[in-house]
This record gives C-alpha cells, structure tokens and sequence, in this order.
C-alpha cells in the first residue's frame, strides 16, 4: 500500500520560500512501516499525478483551498480516495467534506492510525473528529521525505500547538480556542539532538505560554549551543530573566504580533494585552539588548486604521530597524470572530473570497470604515514593497546590536529579506488555485 502526502500550493507558480510541512513527517511517523509514504509539495515541485498511489493526504489552508480542490478532483477522477485535513478542513467542514472522501476535524495525529486501519478494512468514514492529544503522547517525526527536496537550511520542530490568546481575526484561536498542548521538554530536545542542525525554527504558533515551562524549555536548550527562531507573543519581553535565558539559549530572530499601533483597534482586535506593561518601543530595545533580531507583523484595516496607518506601521518598522515586516490587509478567515462579525455587519464583499476566481492575492474582501476597499490593498501593498527595496533592506541591516550583531544575524538578515522581497512582488494580484 502507498500513500501520498500532498502540500498543495496557493496557485501554480512555485514559491521560493516554502518550508517543510512538518506535519506530514508526523504522519509518516505515525504510519504503519510496511506502507510506503511520499510527498509531493506542490510549492516546490510538480505532481506527477499518474503515478501509482493508494491514498491522497493534503493538508489544506484558506489560502491553498481552491488548488487542494482542483488536486482531490483529478484524483478522485482516477477513483484515488482522497483525505483532508488542517486548517481549512477543520473551520469549514461542510464545505471541504465536497471535495474529499474522507475530511479530518481537528489534530490528525490522535485518529491516523485508525482511519488507515479503516482504509486497509474498505471502511473510511466521511469524517474523523480528532480528540484531545494526551501530553504523553510519543511523538516521533519521519523526516525522510524531505530529502533531496529545496527547502531553505531550517530544521523545523514543534513543541506545542495552539495559543491562550483570543485575538479576533486569528485561525489558530478559531481551530484551538485557548487549548494548548505541549510535547514533554525532554522528547523536544532528543529530538533537535537527534537533527544535528545549527538552524531551528520552531513553528509553535506562540512559543511562549507559561513561564515556568518555557523557562524549562530555554535551560534545556542552553548547553546545545543552537541558533533558532520562533513566533512568539511581546509578553515574553516583560520578563528580564527570560530575556537572558534566550538569549543563552541561542534564540537569534523573533517573530511579533504588533498588529497596529492604535490602542483602540488592539482593542477592538482583543490584543490590548500586546501594550499591558510595555510599550512596542520599550519591548524591541529589550530583544535588541539582547542581540536578538526582530521580525513584526501588522494587519491594517480595523476600524479606527485610515490612509495614514499605513506610512505610521511603515515608519516604526524601519525607525526600528526590524529585520522584516510584513503590513497585511485585514483577512477574515473562514470560522474566526471576525469572519462572524463582518459578516454581521454586512461589511463582506466577497463570502467566499477563497473560492472566488475574481479574488486576487493582497486584495481587501471587506469594506473598512476609515478609507475604501482599494485603498486598503493599495496602502499594504505600497508598505510592504517600499519595506522591501535594496536600500531599505540596506539601511535596516545596519544595526550592530541585532541585524548585524554578528556574521549569522547578518547572513540571516540578507538571505530572508532577498526571498521576502521576491515572495512579496511574486504573490501579489496571484489568482488563488490556477489550471495546471
Ligand atoms: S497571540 Fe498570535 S497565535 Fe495567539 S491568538 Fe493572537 S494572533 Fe493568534
């Protein structure tokens, strides 16, 4: 028996800064040995779809949706049983259910085992609602269909899923609620030994939860000597212990969640904690202090955002010197509140956006209240280009604390930015899903 995993892109035009989908080295790792898996990552490289295969797995994502369903459909064709699961699948069932055979609910790992036994049997089940992952649950990741495959240099581990944040607009609080998992300290570092890689990224959706575990985590990832990064909440900058311990630890870069600069759109966003006890200046000298580099996010378009939110993110950004940024419309995903809300207040302008074949990568789907749709998509698009021009990658390097502390920080600098500037001229005005 075979199996393919299948990480489906967001059209057809291949992505340079694709990292391994880790979950599928989850999956192989959890499946049978005498079943033979191999992936295909769309991003990256074409599907040879007559190839022999028994079993299809994707892992589908709002943005990937519409090319997953074009895949399951020339698939399904050939009488090839096709599984999904993930972010997509798990927010809008009833509509991923028409595309699939079989849609996963929820984390695959607590029920993968036993939809393949139902495969073997001939009994799949139309859905399989994933259960509650026990903490002691032995993980181990099957990294062997990475090889031979381009990713940048990155080993990529998690230790945990999911966020105690509630912030509005947010898949991860959609799919997880405030539940949290956490895989044992001590399976995490067997693990990254066990990769022998001096550059991790751990893909947590929020790396730091509660203090005394983190701390656990950081004194055990001391003596390895490592360069990593993560996705981490500002809170975390509160704490000048924590701040030396990751720096001992070898975090290099961090990304943030600044979202906007406006108190009354953290607010409206349920981010206000973001600013509770430091302000966003403050809380990125404090990374700097320690020689970490700083990665922000915005998202522009909440209620109180007008045309000149836009050059204010984009000012921060570079006075402070952040080693990349990224200045997003505001998106409402499928099953988040602020889906619900929009959508209440008759502010959206396409439902479905992600299946609409009018829709174009970067465009606002909503009506904003400060300025038009179109100045929204202009505005971010405008921010992130002039972020990304030679000069200001340049000028944003030159920081001896952080960016160009030493000769990683600054090759780090260098090679994120020239694949963030490509991916940011590539994906916008891209029609999602596109023939093959
Ligand atoms: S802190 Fe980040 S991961 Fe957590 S809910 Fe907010 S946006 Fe999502």
């Amino acid at each position: 028996m075979k199996i393919t995993f299948i990480r489906p892109n967001m059209n057809a035009r291949k992505a340079s800064d694709a990292l391994q989908p880790l979950v599928f080295a989850l999956l192989a790792g959890l499946t049978p040995p005498d079943i033979e898996t191999t992936l295909y990552d769309d991003r990256i490289e074409d599907i040879p779809f007559d190839e022999p295969t028994d079993l299809v797995a994707m892992t589908v994502e709002t943005f990937s949706a519409k090319r997953a369903y074009d895949i399951a459909a020339r698939y399904r064709k050939r009488g090839v049983p096709v599984v999904m699961g993930g972010f997509h699948p798990t927010l809008v069932p009833k509509e991923a259910a028409q595309h699939a055979t079989t849609i996963v609910v929820g984390d695959a790992e607590s029920i993968w085992p036993q939809l393949i036994a139902d495969f073997q049997q001939g009994r799949l089940q139309p859905t399989y609602r994933a259960t509650a992952l026990p903490s002691s649950l032995n993980i181990f990741f099957d990294r062997r269909m990475f090889e031979g495959k381009s990713y940048p240099p990155l080993s990529l581990v998690q230790w945990g899923r999911g966020c105690p944040h509630q912030c509005e607009f947010c898949s991860i609080h959609a799919m997880y609620d405030t539940y949290q998992y956490q895989r044992p300290i001590d399976d995490v570092i067997t693990e990254v030994e066990a990769l022998d890689s001096q550059w991790l990224f751990f893909v947590d959706d929020n790396l730091f939860a509660y203090t005394k575990q983190f701390t656990r985590l950081l004194e055990a990832l001391k003596p390895l000597h490592l360069h990593w990064s993560c996705q981490i909440s500002l809170e975390v900058s509160y704490d000048k212990t924590l701040m030396t311990l990751l720096e001992q630890s070898g975090c290099q870069a961090v990304l943030i969640g600044f979202e906007s600069l406006q108190l009354s759109n953290l607010r409206q966003m349920n981010k206000l904690w973001n600013v509770s006890k430091l302000d966003y200046a403050t809380a990125i000298k404090r990374f700097y202090d320690h020689g970490i580099m700083v990665c922000g996010t915005f998202v522009l378009g909440y209620d109180d955002d007008t045309p000149d939110s836009f050059e204010q993110c984009f000012d921060f950004a570079l006075t402070h010197k952040l080693f990349l940024s990224n200045f997003n419309p505001l998106t409402p995903f499928p099953g988040t509140p602020l889906y619900r809300r929009l959508q209440q207040e008759g502010r959206l302008i396409r439902e479905n956006w992600w299946l609409d074949e009018h829709y174009q990568y970067g465009q606002a789907v909503f009506h904003p209240k400060q300025m038009s749709a179109e100045e929204l998509e202009q505005g971010c698009f405008d921010a992130r280009r002039r972020f990304n021009t030679r000069a200001s990658i340049l000028q944003r390097a030159f920081h001896l604390k952080a960016n160009m502390r030493n000769w990683r920080n600054a090759v780090f600098h260098c090679a994120a930015n020239m694949i963030n500037r490509k991916e940011v001229l590539r994906k916008q005005g891209a029609f999602l899903g596109e023939h093959f």
